[in-house]
């Protein structure tokens, strides 16, 4: 059987500072090297101060993720040299001496079945490596320190993932997850990372790292599946072993070094004391956490009879559910809904788009009404909707400058129909015999009003008129 396991480390984007100093955690941006101190640096005799409001965040998502919140938590030291860990050690936690990182053993749900969380610990990001230079004999290595010391989460998970789908789809729930806490914009470049185990019936475990998107992570996966597979189909032992992702030949290569965690000399940190956190603190944050995405969806079922796809599509996206809650009341939820899910989704489809577009809950809950009161029909509503993304202007300037009002007058369609009578004579006996081509008459009305027409009215004008 196929198991695969995740780390994912999730960077808590949306703190003031970093872990252990006073810089910022959000550190893009800056000309390099420029968003440091003495303490991310890990210059000799700086002291690391916790940032409270890390562990509170930290705290939310073991929460969130169904884990158990020890009362005791500690951090410790993980010891390796590498360039762009300036301490030669990373502040991390571990559950040596019992559960004393931030969480355990959570779980949550993707299509039915449960992936548990094996432990969700806090610690720092280390710095950033840069390669300059074309040729390998050219080739230089840039260190940029401004993300060492951003507050990370790890989320450890047990190896159960059947198959790489399982996988994209609890990424995708995690990063929807973490985005509607307020914690992280998993969006951001590097925000989010991942590094997988991996191993197939009767082989040993392999672990991948080095994957620089969630993209990368699938077809990582299906090659490792692949490459361990053809091994067991040649009786060929599959051996326990670190790999890298090669971006570029988009293959998995072993790596030499290969270190166990008591290669790391975890030790504990004795700069920073044990942390206790109080009861008071975990109702208080649980009682302050945002809205889940499930109890979401299942409200707008309920309360507002939305479609569950709908309501699937509109809960799970922090943005689009803020501007449905900003824009709906009781009476035109659906219709609000109905907006964000078929035309705006289509409209600002990438952050970019959305930044940039001028529309705002009003808007939307004024679009809403016009169609309710039937102020425009729903086919112009669309053209009302882009223009409000474009300009800004509101509801009713846009109808009134595009003449987009809605044409439920008998009068004024009567003499559009007669107009098209004129023009349709074959049509017209057409329909005349054959009552079911009427629809293109219609629509020959539909077009002359630009789609201002009341469709349901029309058709029964058309009939009164030809008889039929
Ligand atoms: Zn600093
Ligand atoms: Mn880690």
């Amino acid at each position: 059987m196929t198991k695969i396991g995740l780390e994912i480390h999730c960077q808590l984007t949306k703190l003031e500072s970093k872990l252990f100093c006073s810089c910022k955690a959000d550190y893009r941006g800056f000309e390099p090297n420029t968003n440091i101190c003495p303490v991310c640096v890990g210059l000799p005799g700086s002291l690391p101060r916790l940032n409270k409001k890390a562990i509170e965040k930290a705290t939310v998502i073991a929460m969130a993720l169904n884990c158990q919140t020890p009362p005791k938590i500690a951090f410790f030291r993980k010891n390796y040299f590498y360039p762009d860990l300036p301490k030669n050690f990373q502040i991390t936690q571990l559950n040596i001496y019992g559960p004393t990182s931030i969480g355990q053993e959570g779980k949550i749900s993707v299509e039915g079945k449960e992936i548990r969380i094996r432990r969700i610990q806090l610690e720092e990001d280390p710095g950033r490596l840069i390669y300059e230079g074309s040729s390998e004999r050219t080739q230089i290595t840039l260190v940029d320190y401004n993300r060492a010391g951003t507050p990370l989460v790890e989320i450890v998970t047990e190896p159960d993932f059947e198959n790489p789908k399982q996988v994209r789809l609890f990424l995708n729930i995690l990063s929807d997850l973490l985005e509607n806490l307020g914690v992280s914009d998993p969006s951001l470049e590097g925000a989010m990372r991942a590094d997988a185990n991996v191993s197939i019936e009767g082989g040993s475990k392999v672990e991948i790292k080095n994957i620089n998107s969630f993209y990368d992570l699938e077809k990582a996966l299906q090659f490792e599946l692949t490459r361990q597979q053809s091994l067991a189909e040649r009786k060929i032992e599959i051996i326990q072993e670190t790999r890298h992702w090669d971006d570029r030949r988009k293959i998995t290569i072993s790596a030499r070094s290969k270190e166990g965690e008591e290669d790391y000399r975890y030790f504990l940190e004795g700069d920073i004391p044990w942390v206790m956190i109080a009861p008071q603190v975990v109702s208080r944050l649980k009682k302050d956490m945002p809205e889940s995405i499930s109890s979401k969806r299942e409200r707008y079922i309920k309360n507002f009879d939305i479609p569950t796809q709908v309501a699937d599509v509109l809960s799970s996206d922090k943005f689009y559910s803020d501007l449905f809650e900003q824009a709906h009341s009781e009476k035109n939820a659906k219709e609000v809904a109905n907006l964000i899910t078929t035309d705006l989704m289509g409209f600002v489809d990438t952050k970019e788009k959305r930044k940039e577009s001028k529309l705002n809950a009003k808007h939307l809950s004024d679009l809403a009404n016009s169609i309710i009161e039937n102020k425009i029909t729903r086919n112009s509503s669309k053209t009302v909707l882009q223009t409000i993304v474009k300009t800004g202007k509101s509801v009713p300037q846009i109808i009134s400058e595009l003449d987009l009002g809605h044409v439920s007058d008998e009068k004024e369609i009567t003499m559009v129909i007669d107009e098209v009578i004129k023009e349709e004579s074959k049509a017209v006996d057409e329909a005349k015999q054959k009552p079911e081509t009427i629809n293109y008459l219609v629509g020959k009305v539909m077009k002359k009003t630009k789609g201002k027409a009341d469709a349901t009215l029309t058709l029964e004008l058309l009939k009164k008129r030809l008889n039929c």
